[in-house]
């Protein structure tokens, strides 16, 4: 079995704000094994390092551009280009500008953050990679592929020629790709991979279908992709013939019915890993509220996930604290 590892989720985002250049440099520094982007692109199509293809919960976008929403009063990046979101103030993922999600985390709207590109990070974790003697990996996920489509941008191509650019080419790179649109995977193995001549380690996303995760578009019109069919026998076997890893929500592994005295445990891991796929379950954090019932730490948490579940690695707000679980282990 190879070693587990820590994906540092938005970089060390339980400490610094969710993919600025700083929660990166602290990820790297914590020793976490890969260092996760988020991406989306601008109006004159350069490549963010966003979580949502949306500006207005992480930046102060409605102050600056007020009239620049569209219909549904959101801020689209798309509709920005990179020097006019460059001069926005980033903060804590915020519910409103005074109320954070975490409110226990880096005060909002303190210090100086900005968005950057996703060629600065990597420039970031490779120049970190030579001065540290280091090889931590990038974990990139491609954001809403079908939604860039219908905007007239190509996401994945753009993404996969910078990694190319970068050095990334084969499976044995210290890199994971991943996505939850699962033709965008296929159409990224069989068609991009093929024409510019890299092969790299994809990653099934799995989200619930009610979250409205991934849409397709015909006619013009949203269709919600099911994942249903990705819980049920047999699906391990087909994702394992484009994907190397699946990234499933946590509970989708260990029942959320589950007490301290009885952990219910599904047949996802044991399946995966019939089909030699990793498991990188999503997004394990030390917040209030946020650790289950059924784990009475969150040690006990990585414990149970890491070695009773036995997963492969997982997706984490504190890299530290899980790099230092597995030190110890
Ligand atoms: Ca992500």
């Amino acid at each position: 079995m190879s070693k587990k590892i820590v994906i540092a989720h938005r970089g060390a985002s339980g400490y610094l704000p969710e993919h600025s250049m700083e929660a990166k440099a602290m990820a790297h520094a914590m020793n976490a094994d890969f260092i996760e982007q988020d991406i989306v692109m601008s109006k004159d199509d350069q490549l963010l390092v966003l979580h949502d293809h949306f500006l207005d919960t992480v930046t102060n976008v409605a102050t600056v551009f007020p009239d620049r929403a569209r219909q549904d009063g959101r801020f689209y990046a798309i509709d920005f280009t990179l020097s006019e979101i460059q001069s926005l103030q980033m903060t804590e993922a915020f519910i409103t500008q005074e109320k954070a999600v975490y409110p226990a985390r880096f005060p909002l709207w303190k210090s100086d953050f900005k968005v950057h590109t996703f060629t600065q990070e990597i420039e970031l974790i490779q120049g970190l990679n030579k001065s540290r003697g280091r090889n931590i990996g990038i974990y990139p996920e491609i954001k809403a592929p079908a939604f860039h489509r219908s905007e007239g941008k190509d996401i994945s191509l753009a993404v996969i020629q910078t990694l190319k650019h970068y050095g990334y080419h084969q499976k044995s790179d210290a890199i994971f790709l991943q996505c939850f649109d699962p033709h965008e995977l296929l159409r990224i193995k069989n068609e991009l991979f093929i024409a510019l001549d890299i092969n790299l380690k994809l990653v099934q996303l799995i989200a619930e279908t009610a979250w409205f995760e991934t849409g397709h578009y015909i006619g013009g019109k949203k269709i919600n992709y099911q994942y249903d069919w990705m819980y049920e026998m047999g699906a391990m076997q087909k994702i394992s013939e484009y994907a190397d890893a699946i990234g499933p929500w946590f509970p989708r592994i260990v029942d959320s019915r589950s007490t301290q005295q009885q952990l219910i445990f599904t047949q996802l891991v044991e399946q995966a890993h019939q089909y030699n796929l990793l498991v990188h379950p999503y997004t394990f954090r030390r917040d209030k509220g946020e650790i289950p019932d059924y784990a009475n730490s969150f040690n006990d948490l990585l414990n149970i996930f890491y070695i009773k579940a036995d997963v492969d690695g997982l997706f984490t707000d504190f890299p530290d604290l899980a790099v230092q679980f597995l030190q110890g282990q």
